[in-house]
């Protein structure tokens, strides 16, 4: 292959930097106002602020792909809530509570200007119990002078405080390396220390679609659920469930039997715990309610999964309510807006009934393998000959680019890395995408597809 023009050691770059898996996640938490969303924005090299003023506004994306010193990470910002009816302390609480639950380390933020306050405290004992990393930012240390404010914070006891100006960038490169050197190569909690262990499960759905009332089912009354797996009592939110002969654990069911309603930011929690699931999980299944109209917030929830690498599994709920006519313009739906996920197995249940519950092993257990597929590089590039011999790329400005070879660099999802003498279009991308699925499966399973080109 190297003699096509590409330099060896090229490749091996491009398969590596493809093949990364679940990247690690840092989560950004402190108070309102401390300057969170500040420092995700100068983490993620984002112009705009990203804070909303209007309380109440639904801001479904709380992760974020960020780069530093050439690592790759994933960032949780916390920054978007609104203080609620339980207070303050409570919502500061609950919100580091799901954000520190999804992180791999967590970044700490105390507004040095104002030093630590009862809040900040009550933050700090729970970073103690997660026991995670913490890297400790202290912001709004806009100039040298503010540097004796940093120092107060060691009374913390969270080690070293981070003099940080997240309005100018000051010390932030160097908060950074910090947080490079805590923060494990891959999220551990998803995928190094539970290999063989129960698969992760998140069952994630806007509210009312029947979260609650499927994991009642499936769990049983009486409960095969032990909170606790021996070695792991980090997790008390996770739920053992036996499942078609197997145990699962169903991740984040503490959000969903709490059932907590809050009112100002009630929708940024529903997506920060949504989020948090995702993260922990390997397969999530979005419940829709199938009697419902499927909403913009539906496809949001499902785009969560599809971007955050999981498999999926897409299940209707209240199939029992469902009459003719509902259930010929839910096909309609399905077809329109969920297109882009039409490689995702289905199952209609109902968890009031129990119709159709036990279909859901199977499904999860499919997308699982689509997930989890490895393609030989033999076998791919024989594939590709041909697809590229019978159905070339168009010819763009007299040149006709070409895909001389590809290979999977990594699985959990499959990602590819094909090599080709010039830009390839992304209906020709989408092509391949097709193609791939249709030869190989990859069913339930998102797939990443990226291209080199030859210089
Ligand atoms: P959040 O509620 O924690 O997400 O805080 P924001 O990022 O919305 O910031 C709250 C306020 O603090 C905004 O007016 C920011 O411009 C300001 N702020 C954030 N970082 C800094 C900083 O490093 N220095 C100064 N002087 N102000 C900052
Ligand atoms: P969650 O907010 O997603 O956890 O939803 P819940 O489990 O609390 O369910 C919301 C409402 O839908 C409740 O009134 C349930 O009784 C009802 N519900 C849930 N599943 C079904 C179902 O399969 N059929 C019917 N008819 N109602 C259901």
């Amino acid at each position: 292959a190297a003699d096509e023009g590409f330099d060896p050691e090229e490749v091996g770059d491009a398969i590596e930097a493809a093949g990364h898996g679940p990247l690690p996640v840092v989560a950004v938490v402190g108070r309102p106002n401390v300057g969170k969303s500040t420092l995700v924005n100068r983490i993620i090299g984002r112009r705009e602020a990203v804070v909303e003023d209007r309380p109440g506004v639904t801001r479904d994306r709380v992760t974020y792909e960020a780069e530093w010193a050439g690592r790759r990470f994933k960032v949780v910002d916390t920054g978007g809530w609104e203080q609620d009816v339980l207070g303050i302390d409570a919502s500061v609480a609950a919100q580091a509570e799901y954000a520190i639950e999804a992180a791999d380390a967590v970044v700490f933020v105390v507004d040095a200007t104002v030093g630590a306050t009862d809040t900040d405290e009550a933050v700090v004992r729970l970073l103690r119990k997660a026991g995670k990393p913490v890297v400790l930012c202290a912001n709004k240390v806009d100039g040298p002078s503010g540097e004796a404010d940093a120092a107060y914070l060691w009374s913390l006891g969270l080690g070293e405080p981070h003099p940080v100006s997240a309005l100018h960038g000051r010390g932030t490169g160097d908060m950074l390396d910090k947080v490079l050197e805590v923060l494990p190569q891959a999220p551990a909690q998803t995928f190094g220390t539970t290999v063989g262990g129960p698969r992760r499960v998140a069952l994630i759905g806007r509210p009312n679609v029947g979260k609650s009332s499927l994991l009642n089912k499936v769990a049983g009354e009486e409960r095969v659920v032990v909170n606790e797996l021996a070695g792991t009592t980090r997790d008390p939110v996770d739920e053992l469930v036996e499942l078609g002969g197997k145990t699962w654990r169903f991740v984040d069911t503490a959000g969903i039997r709490k059932r907590v309603h809050l009112q100002q930011g009630a929708d940024y929690y529903a997506s920060l715990r949504t989020a948090a699931a995702v993260e922990k999980a390997e397969v999530a299944v979005v419940l829709i309610d199938a009697a419902e109209s499927i909403s913009v917030q539906d496809q949001r929830i499902v785009t969560m999964a599809v971007e955050a690498g999981r498999a999926l599994v897409l299940a209707f709920n209240k199939w029992d309510t469902l009459d003719e006519e509902r259930r010929y313009y839910l096909e309609r739906e399905i077809e329109t807006d969920l297109a882009q996920v039409s490689w995702a197995p289905r199952v209609n249940v109902s968890a009031r009934t129990g119709r159709h519950v036990e279909k859901l092993v199977p499904a999860i257990e499919t997308a699982l393998a689509g997930w989890e597929t490895r393609v030989p590089t033999g076998r791919l590039n024989a594939f590709l000959g041909e697809l590229v011999a019978s159905h070339p790329h168009p010819v763009r400005g007299g040149k006709q680019p070409r895909i001389l070879f590809g290979t999977q660099a990594g699985t959990k999802p499959p990602r590819f890395v094909l090599f080709a003498t010039g830009f390839i279009e992304a209906g020709y991308r989408r092509f391949i995408e097709r193609r791939l699925r249709e030869e190989f499966g990859f069913e339930g399973t998102p797939i990443h597809i990226s291209v080199r080109v030859r210089e």
